[in-house]
C-alpha cells in the first residue's frame, strides 16, 4: 500500500493484524533464535540499530509524504532493545509521522520481565500500545520441548506485567506444538494460562515443520509425532472452550497463512457461533489427514 523508501534487512516479518502498519527495524534477528520450530532468523546475528539508522529510516518516510496510521517495530523481539533507543524511537516517531495512533512490537516474555514496571510505563506514555507475545503453549514440558526460554509462570507474570503499564496484549499459541504425546497438557494449560492472562487479542498458528529446524528433525526421528487436521481443530475447540474470559473481552483471530481456515471472533460473545464453525469443519475433515504446508510465512 505504501512505496516505502526504507532498505530493510531481510528477512521480515510482522503479525498478520499489521498488514497495513508501516514496519521498522528497531533491531535486526530475533536475541533468543533457539526455539527449536522457527526459521524466522535463523540467517541473521542479533544486533540492535543504531538510532541514527532508525531516523534515517523514519525521516525517510516522513519526506516521501508516508501518513501510516500504525507502525510496528520489527524484527523478532524489539521489545528488548534497551530503554533509551525504544523511547528515541517512539519519539521519532510521534515527531515526524504524527499520522500514526498506534506503535506495536513483538515481544519475549523475557523481553517484558527485564523491563522495570515503569519502563513498560514509559514506553506506553510515548505511543507503544500493543505487543505480541509467542506465548506458544501454557504448558511447561511443551515450553521445554521447544527450548521457548520461558516458563508458563514466567509467561504469566509477564502477560499481567505489560497489561498493568497499559499495552495492549496480543498473545498467540500455537496449535499442535506439543504433538500427540503432549496435545492434552497442551490443551489444559494453555486454556488455563489464557483464562489467568486474559489477553486482549488473542490467535493460534498451526505448527508446520520448517526443514533445517531441530523441530524437522525431532519429528523425522519420531520424537514428535504430528497431529491430523481434524486433531488440531480440535485442539483449537478444546482451548477456546476451556478458557474463561472474565476481565476485558478478547479479540480472536485464526487467520496466520498456517491455519487451514480463517477464523475470528470477539470473545466469549462469539464462542458458541466460533465452535459450531469449528465442529463444522472437523466433520468435513477425514480423521487421518495431515495439513498441507502454508505458503511461505
Ligand atoms: S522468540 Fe520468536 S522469533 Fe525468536 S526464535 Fe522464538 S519464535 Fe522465533
Amino acid at each position: 500500500m505504501f512505496n516505502i523508501p526504507i532498505q530493510y534487512e531481510a528477512p521480515v516479518y510482522r503479525p498478520p493484524s499489521e498488514w497495513r502498519s508501516l514496519l521498522i527495524q528497531v533491531t535486526i534477528g530475533c536475541s533468543n533464535n533457539k526455539c527449536t520450530y522457527c526459521d524466522m532468523y535463523r540467517s541473521k546475528k542479533y544486533r540492535e540499530r543504531s538510532f541514527e539508522d532508525i531516523l534515517t529510516d523514519i525521516k525517510r518516510c516522513s519526506s516521501s509524504g508516508l501518513t501510516p496510521e500504525k507502525v510496528f517495530l520489527c524484527d523478532g523481539d524489539a521489545l528488548g532493545a534497551p530503554q533509551e533507543l525504544l523511547v528515541k524511537t517512539l519519539r521519532a516517531i510521534k515527531e515526524e509521522l504524527p499520522s500514526v495512533r498506534r506503535v506495536g512490537i513483538y515481544a519475549t516474555a523475557e523481553n517484558i520481565l527485564l523491563k522495570t514496571t515503569q519502563e513498560l510505563e514509559e514506553l506506553y506514555d510515548e505511543g507503544l500500545a500493543i505487543a505480541y507475545l509467542g506465548l506458544e503453549s501454557g504448558d511447561d514440558k511443551v515450553l521445554h520441548m521447544i527450548v521457548k526460554g520461558n516458563t508458563a509462570q514466567e509467561m504469566l507474570d509477564a502477560s499481567l506485567k505489560i497489561k498493568a503499564a497499559g499495552i495492549k496484549l496480543s498473545t498467540i499459541a500455537m496449535l499442535g506444538v506439543g504433538g500427540r504425546k503432549h496435545s492434552q497438557n497442551h490443551i489444559q494449560h494453555t486454556a488455563r494460562l489464557l483464562s489467568e492472562t486474559n489477553p486482549h487479542f488473542f490467535s493460534f498458528l498451526t505448527t508446520f515443520s520448517v526443514p533445517g529446524t531441530p523441530y524437522h528433525t525431532m519429528l523425522e526421528r519420531g520424537l514428535i509425532e504430528p497431529l491430523t487436521t481434524y486433531e488440531l481443530l480440535g485442539e483449537m475447540k478444546e482451548i477456546l472452550e476451556l478458557s474463561t474470559f472474565k476481565l476485558n473481552k478478547v479479540i480472536f483471530r485464526a487467520n496466520h497463512v498456517s491455519n487451514p481456515n480463517p477464523i475470528g471472533g470477539t470473545l466469549p460473545r462469539d464462542l458458541d457461533a466460533v465452535v459450531s464453525t469449528i465442529n463444522q469443519w472437523r466433520a468435513e475433515t477425514p480423521q487421518g489427514l495431515y495439513p498441507v504446508s502454508p505458503r511461505p510465512m
